[in-house]
């Protein structure tokens, strides 16, 4: 199979302008013969869904939970970086640009990254038009702070609720658009298949979660804004519904998915407090504009953080990485803290655990001036620890975040199946190894508002589209298969719960694929999860019937794709004989335990191919080029 990433020749500056006016238009009065199906209510699939309804187009958007403002874009907390430069510290589109590239530590694609860069002005604009109140300083200009990885501010925010606010500027055109009748919303209903008709995306089949009634969508082009899949770990900071059923089902279809073992572990969550926990809690990143983070210097020293004199303390970060201190970049801090944790350094329970120190920044600034900008992120630390952050420093921990995998897509966001679109966090597209914080919200709105209206326009234009019905035979065989796969969960009666494998699943993961792998470990892992997957298909029980809604029946479906997608992260993990961004690789560091590079073998995008049950993955190339920024090694001292 060629990888054709239709990146458009030129000057980078002029790619996507010049892409824009190549691209064909559909005519205003022929969108509406056009359906597209929307899979997902985020701020990638709400944004996409609005805005192509706003065009012309009937829309069909889909969505698991109740509402579309439900979906996890909800919970995004820190903020939304834009090059607008309002501060005037030197930020520029070329900046952002740099940055990202830099912080992806060069496994990212030159020109998509621009392309956002670019992108990121008109967001704000887009954002403010709709009324989303992002913070302003007093004088009544839009307030900026600083995010990990950047020397500037351009980090947009609404306290520590940024996505929130953003996803009700989308839900907002949405619900404009619903009540318009451009675009016809089914919440509570799960995407469970692809259906692939003459080598194009033709259709959905889809599962009315409330009365379990299986059917189908069809339409000239399907969009997947489905979200990311962390959950394979099972403890994560994601929502408890993010899962990968979507795109994992249309990787089996036919759409490659591009380097399935880029996982993003944040460094500031709140650290687990036992066996049983279901849930991690994202401290956003923006605490570490004030937040300072240390550990003892001494090894299994358990006097209070108070009671620990300033010379006594390693403030690691600003120590090991002088110029960008606390604000390091994610993968960078997460492995630095669990770096001091290893040397029995951590505190809390267990030691697995670093301080965010607020005592300067609070004798600097005031506690009305940090409640004022974090005040959202103190009261939900304090509820969930019982412990006072204005008084005792935060104990932080890094945890599973973010998936910079995902399916495969070429510079007009189209997977490897023609008319199948992948946006958000569900592609692999913009950050490479590693994603920048308040960058993933930049993204899926880049896609979602300005990127998707065009692109799909072309492929609408240029597509011949043979008429197709509910009578069509795949449309019924996917049906069937889908229906058939329900009924089978339901059948196994087994004994052990849909959870058990998730956690056994997860910790796997997290052990042998998580902040540092190894090539014995990801082996141990690919002989394993094939043994827990067949033990999951004759044991798993799910409780209820399927005309009903029924949770743990959900659930299943979602775990047995984690189980078959954990593979294959593992084996991409194995396969990549370097260190890059979120992944590392033990064997491969350098001598100060920086994560090391193999430009000459690996600076490729890993594209694989589904081959079908108990057949190996096929491996695909996309190679990367570095026209504009120099690969380098990636230094933050
Ligand atoms: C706690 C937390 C804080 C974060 N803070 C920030 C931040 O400050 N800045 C930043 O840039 N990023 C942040 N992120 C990352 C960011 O929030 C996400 O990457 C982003 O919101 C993903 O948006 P999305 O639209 O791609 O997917 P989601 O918001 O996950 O939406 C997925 C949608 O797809 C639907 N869906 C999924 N599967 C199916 C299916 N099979 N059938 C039907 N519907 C389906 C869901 O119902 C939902 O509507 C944060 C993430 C977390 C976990």
């Amino acid at each position: 199979m060629d990888l054709i990433s239709r990146i458009p020749t030129g000057p980078i500056r002029d790619k996507w302008d010049r892409h824009r006016f190549e691209l064909k238009l559909v005519n205003p009065a022929n969108k509406r013969k056009y359906t597209i199906l929307v899979v997902g209510s985020g701020l990638a699939g709400g944004s996409a869904a609005a805005t192509l309804s706003e065009l012309g187009y009937n829309v069909k958007c889909f969505c698991f939970q109740d509402s579309p403002r439900r979906a996890h874009s909800i919970a995004a907390q820190g903020g939304i970086n834009a090059a607008k430069n309002y501060p005037n510290d030197g930020d520029s589109i070329w900046r952002l640009f740099y940055d990202t590239v830099k912080g992806g530590d060069f496994r990212a694609r030159e020109a998509n990254v621009y392309r956002l860069a670019q992108i990121s002005v008109n967001i704000i604009d887009q954002c403010v038009a709709q009324g989303v109140p992002f913070a302003r300083e007093y004088g009544g200009l839009l307030a900026n702070r600083s995010f990990g990885g950047a020397q500037v501010s351009r980090t947009f925010y609404a306290r520590g609720q940024t996505g929130q606010q953003l996803l009700l500027g989308a839900y907002q055109a949405l619900e404009k658009e619903i009540a318009k009748g451009g675009v016809t919303m089914f919440p509570r209903t799960e995407m469970l298949d692809v259906i692939v008709i003459g080598g194009q995306a033709r259709g959905i089949v889809v599962r009315d979660m409330v009365t379990g009634k299986v059917s189908s969508h069809l339409g000239d082009a399907v969009v997947l804004g489905t979200g990311g899949y962390g959950n394979v770990f099972y403890l994560s900071t994601n929502a408890k519904g993010s899962n990968a059923t979507a795109i994992w089902r249309a990787h089996k279809r036919g759409a490659l998915f591009g380097n399935p073992c880029y996982t993003q572990i944040h460094p500031t969550c709140i650290p687990a407090s036992g066996e049983y926990q279901s849930k991690l809690t994202l401290m956003s990143e923006s605490l570490r504009n004030d937040g300072r983070v240390w550990v003892p210097k001494k090894k299994g020293d358990h006097r209070a953080p108070n009671e620990i004199p300033e010379n006594e303390r390693d403030y690691f970060l600003e120590r090991k990485y002088p110029s960008f201190g606390n604000l390091a970049p994610r993968d960078i801090a997460s492995r630095a803290a669990k770096e001091v944790c290893d040397e029995g350094r951590g505190v809390g329970p267990g030691g697995l655990g670093v301080y965010l120190d607020f005592a300067d920044a609070i004798k600097r600034l005031g506690e009305a001036r940090i409640r004022e900008r974090y005040g959202n992120l103190f009261e939900m630390y304090q509820r969930i620890t019982d412990e006072n952050p204005y008084k005792i420093p935060m104990r932080i921990y890094p945890a599973v975040h973010y998936t910079m995998g995902g399916l495969w897509v070429d510079y007009n966001l189209m997977s490897t199946i023609p008319g199948l679109f992948v946006i958000g966090e569900a592609n692999f597209s913009d950050h490479g190894a590693n994603r920048l914080g308040a960058s993933a919200l930049m993204q899926g709105l880049a896609d979602g508002y300005f990127i998707l209206p065009y692109t799909i326009g072309d492929y609408l234009a240029t597509s011949r589209f043979d008429r197709v019905d509910a009578g069509h035979a795949e449309v019924g065989q996917v049906e069937r298969a889908v229906d058939q796969r329900v009924r089978t969960l339901l059948s196994i009666n087994g004994k052990r719960t849909v959870d058990s494998f998730h956690r056994e699943l997860g910790k796997l993961m997290w052990d042998k694929c998580g902040m540092a792998r190894r090539a014995e470990g990801l082996r141990e892992a690919i002989q394993r999860i094939p043994v827990l997957r067949e033990e999951f298909w004759r044991d798993v029980n799910v409780p209820g019937s399927d005309a009903e809604l029924n949770q743990a029946l959900e659930k299943a479906g979602r775990v047995a794709d984690f189980l078959e997608l954990g593979e294959l992260m593992c084996r991409d993990a194995l396969h990549r004989e370097e260190s890059c961004g979120g992944h590392f690789r033990e064997e491969h560091q350098t001598e100060d335990g920086e994560a090391k590079r193999d430009d000459e073998h690996f600076a490729y995008v890993a594209a694989w191919e589904w081959r079908g049950d108990g057949q190996e993955p096929c491996l695909h190339k996309e190679p990367l080029a570095f026209e504009n920024v120099k690969l380098a090694t990636r230094s933050y001292k």
